[in-house]
């Protein structure tokens, strides 16, 4: 029998989560929906300095708002608890331990002092930055070079000490990467990574690769950026668990800025949001605006992050989630960077609202008129108006500009648009079209249109030449959807009073 998918994602609740951060959650989502598998959130707390409040809670809301809810996680428990490392912390030595024994790992007592002076005294031309690596470790104290005895004293004496992978030289690691085919990595290369720290806490590379074991993730899908750790997480998979159900990798490529990888920066450089929601940074006091807050439908947002880095082979763009989990598919997923364009982005989100119904929209869009204080809106009238303008909106944002007005009299009239081209003509046009109005039958964009465009006719002005001045009489300015229509919405008495409202100004 297939073993049952399960995926994680596994991020250090540091800060705000980025695009890259919730793509690697969508992903891990989509190929678990996909396959009947499980999706765990586990989060990787061991850095205690890296530690920001809230940033755990962020990420759990994010998830939720978003529609990628893990089915394992701190909140939602599961049979493979604790999901939060610093509540395993005790687990992971033992795992140490083991790599000491047989002779993949060995206790470094370096002073903080001690690996300074190294960092000067091997830094040179061809080696700028220098690592604690085969070339250096005999040089240092750890337990390579200091003779048993020592160690057992100086463990004894509970002197400081941190444990070390004893990275292999000149051997070669190599592993297939879902999206990148075969990779390899010579082993010299990479430093000997601290496994457990001074404090007890394991690092993340062998908290990773003791939990994805323990947790019996199949498939470890993850950002680029942890390509050049890969190694030193296949040795570990290899001294500590003979490879035995080792999960299937893949590394998810870089989201491009216009200059490089995206960063937060570039966010406040362009104006353009790159966290899922607003990130409140309690250490710095920084307010980082997030997509949700910039107006973004939860939709939108996933089917534009699908499609940094992926699509199904056709012109297809617009995908719902249950497509996505449909035609979702690792080996899609391109090992280039994935430019993020926010134009894009916001014709993605355009389309989506086009396409919400109106029932769906009720409840941001209420939020979005509330915005200078709360007001009472009718239910059914709300349908009305989310229906008139929702075509004309690509943030959610924009619903109040685009239709407030029919919320409220507009408090400015570009009187400056009709005043030059106003006649007595076409005062008394209005005078009559009012009274036409008050006896209407059938009070509905047809009727309306038809009603004013006979009137013209009779009057021999051109129904063109009117047009604008009803519409600044009804919304004030020269922008909404077509005039009728929202008269309509507006309703005969009020499309009556904002008319003789206006009359006062062009005929005085
Ligand atoms: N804790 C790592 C992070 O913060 C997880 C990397 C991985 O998925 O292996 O992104």
């Amino acid at each position: 029998m297939a073993k049952k998918v399960r995926v994680r994602f596994a991020p250090s609740p540091t800060g705000g989560l980025h695009l890259g951060g919730v793509r690697t959650v969508l992903y891990n989502y989509l190929f678990a929906k996909k396959n009947g598998g499980d999706f765990v959130l586990r989060i990787e707390d061991t850095d205690q300095n890296r530690y920001v409040a809230g940033a755990e809670q962020y990420i759990f809301d994010c998830l939720q708002w978003a529609g990628l809810e893990p089915d394992e996680s701190p909140i939602h428990g599961g049979p493979y608890g604790p999901y939060r490392q610093s509540e395993r912390k005790d687990l992971y030595r033992q795992y140490a331990d083991k790599l000491i024994k047989d002779g993949h790992a060995y206790y470094a007592f370096d002073t903080p002092e001690e690996l300074e002076k190294m960092r000067h005294d091997f830094k040179n031309e061809t080696n700028p930055s220098p690592q604690y690596d085969h070339s250096v470790r005999m040089k240092m104290r750890n337990s390579l070079t200091i003779p048993g005895e020592e160690v057992k004293k100086l463990l004894e004496e509970k002197t400081r000490f941190v444990i070390r992978i004893k990275m292999p030289e000149n051997d070669t690691v190599s592993f297939t990467d879902m999206i990148r085919g075969d990779v390899s990595f010579d082993t010299s290369v990479v430093d000997d990574k601290v496994l457990l720290k001074a404090d007890g806490m394991p690092t993340y590379h062998l908290a990773v690769v003791v939990d994805d074991y323990l947790m019996k993730i199949t498939h470890a899908f993850r950002g680029e950026e942890w390509l050049s750790s890969a190694p030193v997480h296949i040795l570990l998979w290899k001294y500590l668990f003979g490879y035995e159900h080792m999960p299937a990798w893949a590394h998810l490529p870089l989201i491009l800025g216009p200059s490089g990888k995206l960063s937060k920066r570039d966010g406040a450089k362009y104006g353009y949001p790159v966290f899922a929601m607003t990130w409140n940074d309690p250490k710095t006091g920084e307010i980082t605006e997030g997509f949700r807050e910039k107006g973004f439908l939860p939709e939108a947002f996933i089917n534009l992050l699908a499609l940094l880095g992926w699509n199904d082979g056709t012109e297809q763009e617009i995908f719902s989630k249950e497509e996505l989990i449909e035609k979702f598919s690792i080996e899609r997923v391109h090992s280039g960077g994935a430019k993020f364009d926010y134009e894009k982005a916001k014709w993605f989100n355009h389309e989506w609202i086009k396409r919400s119904d109106v029932q769906s929209l009720k409840y941001e869009v209420r939020k979005q008129l509330s915005r200078d204080g709360d007001m009472a809106i009718d239910d059914a009238f709300l349908e009305k108006v989310i229906a008139l303008v929702k075509d004309r909106c690509t943030l959610l944002t924009d619903f109040y500009d685009q239709s407030i007005f029919l919320f409220k009299a507009p408090g400015q009239y570009d009187l400056d648009a009709i005043k030059p081209k106003w006649s007595a003509a076409k005062a008394a046009f209005f005078e009559d079209y009012c009274n036409e109005l008050q006896n209407i039958t059938g009070w509905n964009t047809e009727t309306l249109e038809t009603k004013f465009k006979e009137l013209a006719a009779q009057k021999n002005i051109k129904a063109g030449e009117l047009q604008l001045p009803f519409r600044i009489m009804l919304v004030g300015g020269k922008f909404g959807p077509g005039v009728f229509a929202i008269a309509e919405v507006l309703g005969k008495e009020e499309t009556i009073r904002r008319i003789k409202h206006i009359f006062r100004f062009l005929n005085s």
